[in-house]
């Protein structure tokens, strides 16, 4: 659903994202059980209706149709939901939540039910980049193109199947006098009074209409960033800014100031334009001088605590002190011994030029390129005033 030219782009390996051997699970108190998947991600009605055809993900699915969790527009959070939701990240929970957590998760293996059909939020996380903020900057560019691309495939399928998206977005609309009486609040369901106005035609038929926008969705996959470029997304801005009333007071601050936008969404090729910038810029050799930075530091590995034992076989960390937003803040990578030499060798000014790629291909197992890029992402390398 993407265009072509992604096939193309070298995207960063995010190698310090070691998802089954989670590090904010084994560092920072994260739960390891539940590690980020302590959200309710928004899958489209396609995704859902492709995921059918898989086993595991078809009894969870129809498991969530029983209950009351799935709307026409897919896996959406209810308002209860997102409430809680926000309640655990404005309390620090995320991570770590009691109450939160996807539906698709399978909790012993730490593997994801819907892996292949999995959404764009959950495809283009990782909570550390190897090009640093640039890393996030890309990858949350390609977030937003993915989802709108989402969302309008979504839309798309319900028109084409004859289910009339504007009207459904006047029915939620509808219920935003009613709000409180939506979702159910300890569980987080939508309500069936609530689901009844919601499906339409298709309550009791929810199945049906996911398979559906998935077989629709599979016919036409040759087209549908074409597709997707053409529609019109629409809102139900009523009910959600309704929705707010149902988060305690005290967690509004955690709502993202996009939500109370109402003006019309981009079309993906829009932002697409944006995230090929970022690509570019990502790998990029700096052109001028570097140096290493004086926030950061270059120590020996001293294998004490549970951190530097599980990175034994890297004979350096790097740690980074700076201050961003009245903020201090601080990170620590462990590195071999040859990235160090290397990352040292910057001690004092290099100018970029052949003979100080050609030295560095001798130090470093990392291609120059990958090596300088990631580094001046991290910002540890620096453009050099000196
Ligand atoms: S992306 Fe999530 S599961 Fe993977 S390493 Fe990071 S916090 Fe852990
Ligand atoms: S869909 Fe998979 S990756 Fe995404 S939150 Fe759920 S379990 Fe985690």
């Amino acid at each position: 659903m993407m265009p072509v030219a992604l096939t193309e782009m070298t995207l960063p390996q995010e190698r310090r994202a070691t998802c089954l051997n989670c590090p904010r699970a084994r560092f920072e108190g994260w739960r390891p059980d539940y590690r980020c998947c302590t959200y309710h991600p928004r899958v489209p009605n396609f995704l859902l209706g492709l995921a059918l055809s898989e086993p595991a993900s078809e009894k969870i699915i129809k498991r969530l149709v029983h209950e009351g969790f799935l709307l026409p527009e897919g896996m959406i959070s209810s308002p209860n939901q997102w409430a809680h939701y926000l309640t655990d990240t404005g309390e620090d929970r995320f991570g770590r939540s009691e109450k939160v957590l996807c539906p698709f998760l399978e909790q012993k293996s730490g593997l994801c039910n819907l892996y292949a059909f999995r959404n764009s939020v959950c495809s283009t996380f990782f909570c550390q980049h190897d090009h640093g903020d640039k890393g996030d900057r890309f990858w949350s560019s390609m977030q937003t193109v993915a989802q709108q691309v989402e969302m309008a495939l979504g839309q798309w399928a319900l028109n084409q199947l004859g289910f009339d998206v504007k009207a459904y977005m006047k029915r939620l609309n509808s219920l935003a006098k009613k709000i409180e009486k939506v979702s159910d609040p300890e569980t987080g369901a939508w309500t069936p009074a609530a689901l009844k106005v919601v499906w339409g035609k298709f309550y009791g038929r929810e199945l049906e209409l996911l398979t559906a926008c998935g077989d629709l969705v599979r016919k036409h996959r040759d087209e549908l960033w074409k597709i997707a470029n053409t529609i019109d997304i629409l809102e139900a801005h009523q009910f959600d800014r309704a929705s707010v009333r149902i988060v305690p007071k005290k967690y509004r601050s955690e709502i993202d100031a996009e939500y109370f936008e109402s003006g019309d969404t981009s079309p993906p090729r829009d932002i697409w334009r944006g995230l090929k910038a970022l690509h570019k810029n990502l790998w990029a050799l700096p052109a001028g001088s570097l140096s290493f930075s004086p926030r950061a530091k270059i120590l020996a590995n001293p294998k004490e605590d549970d951190e530097g034992k599980a990175f034994s076989n890297c004979s350096h960390m790097v740690e980074f002190r700076a201050r961003r937003n009245s903020h201090d803040y601080e990170w620590r990578e462990y590195i071999p011994a040859d990235q160090a030499m290397a990352l040292l060798w910057f001690s004092r000014k290099r100018k970029i030029n052949d003979a100080l790629l050609e030295r560095l291909s001798e130090i470093t197992k990392q291609t120059p390129s990958q090596f300088l890029s990631e580094w001046t992402g991290k910002k540890v390398l620096t453009k050099s005033l000196r």
